[in-house]
């Protein structure tokens, strides 16, 4: 979480550049924003609580310079205060620092440091100060490097030295890319910041400077020695990081399904093969992923099952290093990430390759941590991901692990065309008319506090998917149930006209989940039905393609759409839900 951005070139409007570019990263993080630069050897930091979207352009026009940091903050060490925001500097104020992590031997570095030079409640203030502190006795580079090596935990940071023309940044574990233009530099969190001025970038990996002056130097931070990186043509187009006719990005991506599934499948066919052998000669194969990717990998196990067959075992990433019991060398972890960035996720691939297992991972996010550090990695394609509720990526991870699932079976071409046949049923049923009947629905349900969702087999982890979708935008209390575990317990929670939505599929369990159904309906519950058949129970219909097996991709499209209309209707942003960010690079 968090966005940062740093820029170094010709151009002398680098303030105005910076807040454009963080701008594009407002999903990293909307808590508050902040600016440095030297202004003719003097540190200009402007900085405030509230989104980078509400800054205002003109205030920088007469602040010319070639050189800027700047951030887009999700809080984790100190409260949504002004002073708390990014950038941080020195005492001195010689040293301003933009970061991306936690510091957590912070409360040692300030004792060190004198508790009472620090003025905000943050952990990143210690990296301004202790860089200084190095500064006195070395040149910029080599203070940057010593005082890294003092810092434990996760970090991105880009470094400023008031008179010097040049910019440092450094990472461990939190995700900075440096974009390499006509002779000018971008540093960034993500791709989407600098994609109008250049496609050609760098990874920098964990524990690598990179000095960024008229070229860019790569550094490795254990043994100090340079490193040679080759530049990465990225294949995104700008328009595709805008949110062009729509109102939102939320409901932009989720029209988008239309074409994203489509990608999803155009992979290399010994790719896929040679993943499906992967995970037939594994001993031991685990899904893992955090939220939405989690419940992508639930719908995965129950794909491997039905389909090929094989026993797959789900652990969500900030559970999985428990696993480490179970792990040997033949066992293989595939790991699902939109990002790729996952703290989560990558601590559940650091537990795995410790035990010597393989990765495997799904991103979307080529060239992302998670991908570079998997033995193996397939690219989802789906484009940029803005909204922070994950809607056509999840389609896509979905899309992918059911075609690896027939390719284990030596069915890859039924599987592409069933996909196929997916695609040009969502691309039908996205029209104006489904839409607006689901902004009906909407509006029933919207004031209502709590909403229940009921699915079963490969729908169960859609019934959960549905309920975070809902949660994290609207903010109305949803909770997903395997649609037998009701009685069990919660229906003790429905009452008379509570909204249930039940996902059915024209699948062998068909007939279950409509028992369930009128259990709830009994109680008073209304009931939304999404189905390719109407049934009696259903207090309004939504109807859906029937698709077989792919009934998860279809099904979990209207809960994405009745999600992001009860946030429009409850007049919230969708694209910003509170408290989340895009991107969970803490853990
Ligand atoms: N720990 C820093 C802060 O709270 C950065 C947070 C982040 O990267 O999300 O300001």
């Amino acid at each position: 979480m968090c966005g940062i951005f740093g820029y170094l070139g010709p151009k002398t409007n680098s303030l105005e550049l910076v807040i454009k570019g963080l701008q594009k990263l407002e999903y990293r993080g909307y808590d508050s924003w902040g600016v440095a630069t030297d202004l003719n050897g003097e540190l200009f930091v402007d900085k405030k609580v509230g989104k980078i979207s509400e800054a205002k352009l003109d205030n920088f026009k007469d602040k010319s310079s070639n050189i800027a940091i700047g951030h887009t903050r999700w809080a984790t060490h100190g409260g949504v205060t002004d002073i708390n925001a990014h950038p941080h500097f020195s005492s001195d104020k010689t040293i301003a620092v933009v970061h991306n992590g936690i510091i957590e031997n912070y409360q040692e570095i300030r004792e060190e440091l004198g508790k009472e030079n620090f003025i905000t409640e943050t952990d990143t203030e210690v990296i301004p100060q202790l860089i200084a502190k190095y500064r006195k006795d070395n040149s910029f580079k080599d203070a940057v490097f010593k005082a890294v090596q003092r810092l434990e935990g996760r970090y991105a940071i880009v470094v400023l030295n008031v008179g010097e023309n040049y910019l440092i940044a450094a990472r461990r574990g939190s995700p900075l890319i440096v974009g390499v233009g006509k002779d000018e530099y971008f540093l960034a969190s993500d791709i989407p910041a600098f994609l109008e001025y250049t496609k050609d970038v760098n990874y920098l990996d964990d524990d690598e400077m990179v000095v960024v002056d008229g070229g860019v130097e790569f550094i490795n931070l254990t043994t100090g020695k340079p490193v040679k990186k080759r530049l990465i043509n990225i294949d995104w187009q700008a328009e595709s990081a805008e949110k062009g006719e729509y109102d939102h990005y939320m409901l932009k991506e989720i029209m988008e399904q239309k074409e994203t599934i489509l990608r999803a499948i155009n992979q290399d066919t010994d790719e896929i093969m040679h993943i499906a052998q992967m995970i037939k000669d594994s001993r031991g194969c685990f899904l893992s992923g955090c939220g939405t990717a989690g419940k992508v990998c639930m719908a995965g196990e129950y794909f491997f099952s039905i389909i090929a067959n094989r026993h797959v075992n789900f652990a969500p990433s900030s559970e999985f290093p428990v696993y480490h019991h179970f792990l040997r060398p033949e066992s293989l972890l595939i790991i699902v990430s939109q990002s790729g960035e996952t703290a989560d996720a990558l601590e559940a691939m650091e537990a795995a390759k410790k035990k010597g297992c393989k990765v495997f991972s799904i991103v979307n996010v080529e060239g992302s941590t998670i991908a570079r550090q998997s033995d193996f990695s397939l690219h989802i394609k789906a484009g940029p991901e803005k909204a922070v509720a994950s809607t056509k990526a999840a389609t896509s991870q979905m899309a992918l692990l059911l075609l690896i699932a027939t390719a284990m079976i030596g069915e890859l071409q039924e599987g592409r065309r069933l996909l196929a046949e997916v695609a040009s049923q969502i691309n039908d049923m996205l029209n104006p008319r489904f839409l607006n009947y689901i902004k009906e629905v909407a509006e029933k349900i919207k004031d209502q506090e709590n909403s229940y969702i009921i699915g079963k087999a490969e729908n169960y982890p859609m019934a959960l998917e549905a309920a975070i979708k809902i949660q994290e935008v609207s903010y109305v209390h949803a909770e997903g149930f395997a649609a037998g575990e009701l009685k069990h317990g919660p229906i003790a929670l429905v009452t008379e006209g509570t909204p249930c939505i039940s996902l059915v599929a024209n699948d062998e369990v068909k007939k279950d989940i409509i028992n369930n159904t009128l259990e709830l309906k009994a109680r008073g519950a209304h009931i939304i039905g999404i189905s390719p058949e109407k049934h009696d129970v259903f207090d309004d219909w939504i109807k859906v393609p029937d698709v077989g097996i792919a009934s998860p991709l279809v099904n979990i499209i209207p809960t994405q759409l009745l999600a992001y209309y009860i946030a429009v209707l409850r007049g919230l942003d969708p694209d910003m839900p509170r408290n989340l960010a895009k991107s969970v690079t803490v853990k």
